[in-house]
């Protein structure tokens, strides 16, 4: 495999495949540095290409988001601060409980109580801002080949471009990363996770069963609920239709191991939106009556039907001129929300090691091969604790029997964990601030 040469640079030019968090993140953070000339190619299109993903939420520790925001230029980084949600009084605490809602842990860890709620919708208009500068939409990467000289880049529209160093940061499913690695491969968990948006209001945020949110869990199936809280507008008038992906949203995701679901007629990627939410009130016809109300209040257009698989582990490779990052490295289960936050980590760590001039007696590919493995190391560490997460969930409750054993455990783990004071949250409905302000007002 050939390696980069400090001759190649400057200008480094620098292709990078595909549009999420991970890429834009990279790109912007380049940009604006005179050594690089830096190009996204997106299959998609601007707006997103129509996926639902766009508009929900992600969660981001306010380390990752500080460092990103200290890299980003001014612009983009005011418009990052748009896109943050407004968070609960308790963080993003979770709550662990059954399908009646009976609280078995509440989840204190330091980490998620302080991640930053953010809107993937707007984090990606801020990390586009300027895009026609460096982003080349409806562009398909299909192949690469590597030369002495740099790599060259093939398009599915038969196009071709040549860059000194090739990014993939196109997803789980990275084609990057398949030619690089072809004997990578990736585990199927069996699962299927439906998502869906319902209006965020004072009156839905106080059917929230746990304050900062929640999982359900009941043997072989659980429910998530989450919401992000946008700054500008805390609560929407809503089209309830549709959910504008400016709008605050409350958002469940339901899981279920896919061969498993009610409506068997047909494969959850042929099921319209009706299908997937009476699919979801089908499995919650006896849960507690506000996880029902809950998804029966989801709005159908704004579902995402995510088929749970995570990347099996990957050892450093032989350092070249592609490298990949985020979850085209080390896609994960969703359980922890880590995913993103993974993504942007890996796209801060990149740019670092690109600019790194510190270590002048280092060479670009000693650089690359010290991101690579640090890159590894961190995403396949989010990947196991979230895999811990989602063995929690299904695994050990895949029998009545091991449901109410983890779950007994889990209360008894409630007991040694150190709660907050001021973390006593009502049940099973707590009234917000909001609602008494908005009584007090009139
Ligand atoms: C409903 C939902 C909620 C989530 N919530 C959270 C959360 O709270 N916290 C969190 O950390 N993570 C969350 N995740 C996971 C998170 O979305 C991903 O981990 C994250 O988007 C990975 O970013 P990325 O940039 O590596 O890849 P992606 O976001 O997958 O972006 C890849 C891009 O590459 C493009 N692409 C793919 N193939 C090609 C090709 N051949 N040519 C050109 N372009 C291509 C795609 O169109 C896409 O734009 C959530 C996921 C879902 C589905």
């Amino acid at each position: 495999m050939s390696t980069l040469t400090e001759s190649s640079r400057p200008p480094l030019r620098v292709a990078i495949v595909g549009a999420g968090p991970g890429g834009l993140v990279l790109a912007q953070t380049l940009r604006q540095d005179k050594r690089f000339v830096v190009t996204v190619y997106e299959r998609g299109a601007p707006e997103g290409n129509g996926s639902s993903l766009v508009g929900f939420r992600i969660l981001v520790t306010p380390a990752v988001l500080d460092s990103l925001r200290e890299q980003l230029p001014s612009k983009v980084r005011n418009l990052v601060d748009r896109a943050v949600g407004i968070p609960k009084s308790q963080g993003n605490r979770v709550c662990l409980m059954d399908e009646t809602c009976a609280v078995k842990c509440r989840v204190d860890l330091d980490e998620s109580r302080s991640l930053c709620s953010i809107s993937r919708w707007k984090l990606r208009n801020a990390l586009l801002h300027g895009c026609d500068d460096f982003v080349k939409f409806h562009k398909e990467f299909k192949s690469y080949e590597e030369s002495e000289d740099g790599v060259n880049v093939h398009f599915a529209n038969s196009e071709s471009i040549q860059c000194d160093l090739l990014i993939g940061a196109d997803g789980a499913g990275s084609r990057v990363r398949k030619q690089l690695l072809p004997n990578s491969s990736r585990s199927d968990s069996g699962v299927t996770v439906i998502y869906f948006k319902a209006p965020f209001t004072p009156e839905t945020e106080a059917m929230i069963p746990w304050a900062s949110g929640c999982l359900a869990m009941t043997p072989r199936k659980s429910m998530v609920v989450a919401y992000y809280k946008n700054p500008a507008k805390p609560y929407g008038t809503y089209d309830l239709e549709n959910i504008d992906p400016e709008d605050s949203f409350l958002m469940l995701g339901m899981g279920c191991y896919t061969n498993e679901f009610f409506n068997q007629s047909k494969h959850p990627d042929a099921m319209t939106p009706e299908e997937l939410k009476d699919e979801c009130l089908a499995r919650a016809q006896h849960w507690h009556p506000l996880l029902r109300s809950l998804i029966a209040i989801s709005v159908p257009k704004s579902v995402y039907v995510s088929h749970i698989k995570t990347q099996d582990p990957i050892d450093p490779w032989e350092t070249g001129k592609v490298t990949i990052m985020g979850d085209a490295a080390h896609s994960m289960t969703p359980y922890l929300g880590k995913g993103a936050t993974s993504a942007i980590a890996d796209a801060l760590a990149l740019a670092e090691a690109l600019k790194s001039n510190e270590k002048e007696q280092e060479s670009l590919t000693e650089r690359l091969a010290a991101y690579e493995k640090s890159m590894l190391e961190r995403g396949f560490e989010n990947a196991k604790k979230s895999m811990f997460v989602h063995q929690l969930v299904f695994a050990a409750g895949n029998t009545p029997w091991r449901a109410w054993l983890r779950n007994w455990a889990l209360y008894v783990l409630d007991m040694f964990i150190r709660h907050p004071v001021a973390s006593v949250e009502p049940f099973p409905v707590s009234y917000s601030d909001e609602i008494e302000k908005a009584k007090s007002k009139g």
